[in-house]
C-alpha cells in the first residue's frame, strides 16, 4: 500500500509484487527434521497470510463488482479506482491502464519537437544537453542499503541510496526549485545578452526538458538547448554559466558546464537524442519501477516542451492521443473521438500521407 499526500491509499499492483516479505512460499519447510512428533498439526495464520487473504477477497470483490452502482466500474488497470462506466480508465499516468499510451504520447511529442527543430535548420541543426541535479550531503546516504566495502565512499553509481526521508523532502521541494532556478538562469542570461548588445526581440529558451530520478533516489532533469544560430550559441554559453549560480542560490546541486556540453554535442545531436527519448518512453511504458516513478511524481510536470516548439511541431499530448484514437477508429476498433476542426486538421497532418502534386514534365 502506498499513501499519497492527500491521504488516499492506493495499491500499485505491479509495484507491490516481488517485495520479498509478502512472497508466499509454496512448500512449508519442516524446521526440525530430527524427531518425529505425534502432536496434531494446527495451522495458525501468519499476519502475512491474513493480509494475502484480505487482498484476495478485495480482488474477487472487484471482479464480481460487488456494491457497484449501474454507472460505475473498476479501472481496468487494477489501481482500485472506481470510474464511470463509459470511461476507459482512471486517467492517472502511473496506472497500468494508462501508462503505455501516456508514454507513447510522450514519445510522439518529444520526437515531433526535436524533428521540428531540425527541420527549421536542416542539416545545420545542433543541440546541447545539460543536467540539473539536487545537492548532496554526506549524511544523506542510507548506510543500511550500501553493498560496498566500508572504506569506499558512497555514490549513486555504486548503488547507494539516500534516506527515504531525504528523498521525500527533495521531491517535495523539487518543482518550485526547478522552476525558480531555470527562470532565474534564463532571465540573467538574457540580461547579459542585452548588455552585450543583442537586440533581438525574441530570446532563446530551453527547447525541452525531461525529469528522471537518479539511482540514488532524488530527482534530476536533462534539458536541451538549441545551439545552431549565433544568438542561440551566445545564449547557451551564458545560460550554462548563470545556471550554476542560480542552482546554488535555490538549493539545487550539480549542473553541467557549457564546455562539457559542447564536447558531448556530437553525442546529443538532435536526431540522436530521439534514440534516448525512445528508450525512455519504452522504459516508462513497461517497467514497474517507471510506474513507481510516475506515482512518486503524481501531479508534477515530468517533461516540458517550449510552447513555440510545440506550436511549430503541432504535436501536443492531446493531439498525440487523438491521433492514436482516430487511427483505431478508422480501423473500426473504437468510435471516432470528438475533435475541434483545428484538432482534426493537425491529426490529419500526422496520419495522412502527404499527397505530392505530380512532377511537371
Ligand atoms: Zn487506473
Ligand atoms: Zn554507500
Amino acid at each position: 500500500m502506498l499513501t499519497r499526500e492527500d491521504g488516499e491509499s492506493v495499491r500499485l499492483r505491479s509495484v507491490g509484487l516481488g517485495g520479498g516479505s509478502d512472497q508466499l512460499s509454496l512448500i512449508e519447510v519442516e524446521p526440525s527434521p530430527g524427531r518425529r512428533r505425534r502432536t496434531k498439526y494446527v495451522h495458525v495464520h501468519t499476519p502475512e497470510e491474513l493480509a494475502a487473504f484480505e487482498r484476495s477477497k478485495a480482488i474477487s470483490a472487484q471482479i464480481r463488482g460487488d456494491g457497484l452502482s449501474e454507472d460505475e466500474k473498476w479501472c481496468p488497470g487494477g489501481c482500485g479506482k472506481l470510474i464511470r462506466r463509459e470511461r476507459r480508465s482512471c486517467g492517472r499516468r502511473w496506472c497500468d491502464a494508462v501508462r503505455p499510451s501516456w508514454a507513447a504520447s510522450f514519445r510522439s511529442v518529444i520526437h515531433a519537437a526535436l524533428d521540428a527543430y531540425c527541420e527549421l535548420y536542416g542539416s545545420e541543426a545542433k543541440v546541447l544537453q545539460g543536467v540539473l541535479t539536487c545537492t548532496a550531503e554526506p549524511w544523506w546516504w542510507d548506510k543500511s542499503k550500501c553493498t560496498h566495502p566500508p572504506d569506499v565512499p558512497c555514490s549513486g553509481p555504486l548503488g547507494c541510496r539516500v534516506l527515504d526521508s531525504v528523498a521525500e523532502e527533495q521531491r517535495r521541494l523539487w518543482s518550485a526549485r526547478r522552476h525558480e532556478t531555470l527562470n532565474a538562469a534564463r532571465t540573467a542570461a538574457i540580461r547579459q545578452l542585452r548588455r552585450e548588445g543583442w537586440t533581438e526581440e525574441k530570446m532563446p529558451s530551453l527547447l525541452l526538458w525531461v525529469l528522471e530520478d537518479q539511482s540514488r533516489g532524488v530527482p534530476h532533469l536533462h534539458f536541451v538547448l538549441g545551439h545552431t544560430t549565433a544568438l542561440e550559441k551566445a545564449f547557451a554559453r551564458t545560460f550554462f554559466r548563470e545556471l550554476k549560480s542560480a542552482a546554488y542560490a535555490h538549493g539545487l546541486g550539480h549542473t553541467s558546464t557549457y564546455e562539457k556540453a559542447v564536447l558531448e554535442q556530437g553525442k546529443y545531436e538532435a536526431r540522436r537524442l530521439r534514440n534516448y527519448v525512445s528508450k525512455l518512453a519504452s522504459y516508462l511504458s513497461k517497467s514497474d519501477s517507471a510506474a513507481a516513478f510516475l506515482f512518486r511524481h503524481s501531479g508534477e510536470r515530468v517533461f516540458y516542451v517550449a510552447p513555440w516548439l510545440s506550436a511549430v511541431s503541432g504535436v501536443t499530448m492531446t493531439i498525440a492521443r487523438l491521433s492514436r484514437r482516430v487511427w483505431a477508429a478508422r480501423k473500426g476498433l473504437i468510435e471516432m473521438p470528438k475533435m475541434t476542426a483545428e484538432q482534426e486538421a493537425l491529426v490529419a497532418l500526422l496520419l495522412d500521407p502527404v499527397v505530392c502534386a505530380p512532377n511537371a514534365p
